[in-house]
């Protein structure tokens, strides 16, 4: 039986392991993708961590997936189907079989991209990663869909491939840092289009416009490439009759201590003001720490 099994290699799981490691505890995280380091793997540019200033999300996340293997965390590439706990052993089973047991499960899912919701967007392709599909639109005219940090920093690396970026948001101000707008507002080649509820992606196979009503008018427009950057949504189903849930999210403090004895919630799963890579990796080290302290009073 391994002492804490990680669900997640995302910033909160990796540092989990890390400190779970530190704490001579064994460490095995579970992993959906092979080598994944979750949502950061696909940020085009981190400003906000501190030390690593200007790292892409890529190497940032390759960081501390090698601190910890260095420091000896296993990682297990398998599909989470169910956890739950008998006789005070957490089993966590696999889709494709198997089980993997633990004395702490730290959960650290992260989250899953929102989807619009219009009519459309099951037919047409649409992109949710910029930086993954965002060279196949060189010299193309592609829009965003959003106004938080992933929506503005999407069009920023977009307008250094497209000819041009519409970057269309459903309010009248963006939600995203104040550092993201100062940028867009600094390039020329994003147009924002504010106040603009989406009504319909058009198209074949491709998508190759949108309809919008802004200001009670309705408005289309023809587009090679749409990127979608809505938000997203807690990766919980798993946890739902297991711990408690608000909002869907893991409901937990800044001990990161669910209301599941022995499971721990870290990262964007659970309730917290503010997810950031900075906080994923503050609650991947709280997690740890507060699974050693009930791994050292009830084993
Ligand atoms: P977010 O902050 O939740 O923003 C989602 C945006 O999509 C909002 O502007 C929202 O509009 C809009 N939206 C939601 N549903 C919509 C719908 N159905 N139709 C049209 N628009 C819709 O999500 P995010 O930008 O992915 O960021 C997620 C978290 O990661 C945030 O905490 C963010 O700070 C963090 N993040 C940080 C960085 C960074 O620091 N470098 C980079 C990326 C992400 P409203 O504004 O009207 O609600």
């Amino acid at each position: 039986m391994t002492d804490i099994i990680i669900i997640g290699s995302g910033p909160a799981g990796l540092t989990a392991a890390i400190y779970a490691r530190r704490a001579m505890l064994s460490a095995l995280v579970v992993e959906k993708d092979y080598m994944g380091t979750g949502q950061i793997s696909v940020t085009d540019r981190v400003e906000n961590y501190p030390g690593l200033y200007g790292l892409s999300g890529y190497e940032l996340g390759e960081k501390f997936r090698e601190q910890a293997e260095t420091l000896g965390a296993e990682f297990y590439e398998g599909e989470v189907e169910s956890l739950e706990q008998a006789d005070g052993v957490w089993h966590v089973k696999f889709k494709l079989g198997g089980e993997k047991t633990a004395k702490a499960v730290v959960y650290a899912a992260g989250t899953s991209y929102r989807h619009l919701g219009v009519k459309g967007e099951d037919k047409q392709r649409i992109s949710f990663c910029a930086v993954c599909d965002g060279f196949f639109y060189k010299d193309k005219t592609v829009a965003v869909i959003g106004g938080g940090d992933t929506a503005l920093g999407d069009a920023l690396y977009l307008s250094k491939l497209a000819k041009t970026v519409y970057l269309v948001h459903r309010r009248d101000e963006f939600r995203a840092n104040k550092s993201l707008q100062k940028k867009v507002d600094d390039t020329e080649n994003i147009v924002k289009i504010m106040s603009a509820q989406l009504k319909e992606i058009t198209g074949g196979a491709n998508a190759e416009g949108i309809v919008y009503e802004q200001a009670g008018e309705e408005k289309s427009l023809a587009l090679d490439g749409i990127f979608c950057a809505v938000g997203s949504v807690p990766n919980t189903q798993l946890l739902e009759g297991v711990c408690k849930l608000e909002g869907g999210y893991a409901a937990a403090g800044e001990d990161c201590v669910t209301s599941a004895a022995g499971l721990f919630a870290a990262g964007d799963v659970r309730t917290t003001p503010l997810r950031q890579v900075v906080t994923a990796a503050a609650d991947g080290a709280n997690a740890a720490a507060s699974a050693e302290k009930y791994i050292s009073d009830n084993f």
